[in-house]
């Protein structure tokens, strides 16, 4: 089949690659100049399928709360003249119940673990390096709560079969020797030895160079402006002043694919929810000695924020705004980061060389991407990753490749699908 891909992004390139190697011929279409611009350039660095939830969470709604009055918390709205925005905020909210909890997490996390186990076959067959690591994730708690929060989620781990364990000062110390230094402040941790780190752009990027040495071709630095649907088909791809045609076309346009939907009658409930990051590169004395910056990532329960290693680097990234689509750099989100960076590795490197970033993340409301068919016949999804499209991305292009072939997918995926929100 002709396929055309529609973003080069993470999702876009993984999405392009798994197609590409199941025999079709994919041409992938892409604003910027060159892969992962967008909400795939600089984020947190986690592969952490121990990690998969929804942010909608039972207790969010009161967190939010207290977030919102805090000057270094996690969350904050500014709210637009913009329904979508409040219809989205409402469904996230519906969310946040035990059941829907639970729910999302269990079609989250089999995604998020094949999605491991792709990638690490993906790793063996082409040696893409993307300054991974295969290290784990360590959550550490500040608060006595927070630990018994750890605690329920060490249990549904267990349940669904994930590999976990709750440490406390001593074992914070001899995971990540740079926190040793602050290990008695911390009241526990919960580490996901199965998780993994890397560079997310750099991957994209390798891995769009690989793509291209199979065939497919990358056109960079084009707009994809009209899909007219005739007889229940997309009949054409429109850029400016040209006209692509295709048997099969996907959307994995990040945050634009909303408005993409939009163009042929979809409502994708994708929000874009803006976080930020920060890069610092590492000291000479961190490049020497192992114990001033972290061996892997550090997720910082009390400010959610994640600190990864990378080579030669410190990414730490997080924060969440429901903002629209305004990527304004906001002085005191980099603040934050730059707080918790300071008091969890003060000699990791020189914060005043750090570069700042901001990226929206394309969220469903209820956590879990779009993968699949739509009611258009040509037309198929690989969107709304939005914390975890790092996480996410080669099972959901493996998993569309197997769809879009006609081949069963190899882990469940009817609710994957946009026939989820009725
Ligand atoms: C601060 C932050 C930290 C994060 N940390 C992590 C993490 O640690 N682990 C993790 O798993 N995930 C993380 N994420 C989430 C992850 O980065 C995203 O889920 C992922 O990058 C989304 O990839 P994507 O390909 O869907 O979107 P994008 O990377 O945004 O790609 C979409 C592409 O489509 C193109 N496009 C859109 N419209 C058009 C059009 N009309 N014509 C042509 N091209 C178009 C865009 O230019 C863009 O390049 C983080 C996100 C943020 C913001």
């Amino acid at each position: 089949m002709r396929i055309i891909i529609i973003g080069a992004g993470v999702i876009g390139v993984t999405s392009a690659y798994y197609l590409q190697r199941a025999g079709h011929q994919v041409t992938v279409l892409e604003h910027h100049p060159a892969p992962a611009q967008e909400t795939s350039f600089a984020n947190a660095g986690q592969i952490s399928p121990g990690y998969a939830a929804p942010w909608a969470a039972p207790g969010v709604p009161m967190k939010a709360m207290k977030w919102l009055m805090q000057e270094h918390g996690p969350l904050r709205v500014r709210p637009k003249n913009d329904p979508f925005q409040w219809q989205w905020m409402a469904k996230m909210l519906a969310n946040c119940t035990i059941e829907a909890y639970q729910r999302n997490k269990n079609r989250m996390v089999p995604l998020a673990e094949y999605s491991r186990d792709q990638l690490k076959q993906l790793r063996a067959d082409t040696g893409i390096e993307y300054e991974g690591r295969s290290l784990g994730t360590l959550q550490i708690f500040r608060q006595a709560k927070q630990l018994e929060n750890g605690r329920r989620d060490a249990d549904l781990l267990a349940k669904m079969g994930v590999a976990h364990e709750l440490l406390d000062a001593n074992g914070i110390a001899r995971t990540e020797p740079a926190l040793a230094h602050i290990a008695d402040q911390l009241v526990g941790a919960l580490r996901l030895p199965n998780d993994e780190t890397g560079d997310c752009q750099l991957f994209t990027q390798q891995l769009a160079d690989l793509a291209a040495q199979l065939g497919v071709v990358f056109r960079y630095g084009v707009d994809v402006l009209g899909l007219p649907v005739k007889y229940g088909l997309i009949q054409s791809v429109q850029l400016s002043g040209e006209t692509l045609n295709a048997d099969a076309i996907v959307l994995a346009a990040g945050c634009a694919s909303r408005q993409l939907g939009q163009l042929i009658g979809l409502d994708l409930p994708v929000y874009p929810v803006k976080g930020y990051s920060i890069t610092v590169p590492l000291s000479a004395a961190a490049k020497e000695q192992a114990d001033l910056a972290p061996r892997s990532t550090v997720m910082d329960e009390t400010y959610k924020i994640a600190l990864t290693r990378f080579d030669l680097r410190l990414r730490v990234g997080g924060m969440a705004e429901l903002a629209g689509y305004d990527k304004t750099l906001d002085p005191k989100r980099v603040a934050t980061l730059k707080m918790v960076a300071h008091d969890l590795f003060p000699h990791a490197g020189d914060l005043t060389t750090a570069s700042a970033w901001t990226g929206l993340r394309p969220m469903t409301p209820d956590g879990t991407p779009i993968i699949g068919a739509t009611p258009i016949n040509n037309l198929w999804l690989n969107t709304g990753h939005g914390t975890l499209g790092w996480t996410m991305a080669c099972g959901s292009a493996k998993v569309l490749a197997d769809l879009i072939s006609g081949q069963r997918p190899e882990i469940p995926t009817e609710h994957l699908g946009l026939t989820r929100y009725g």
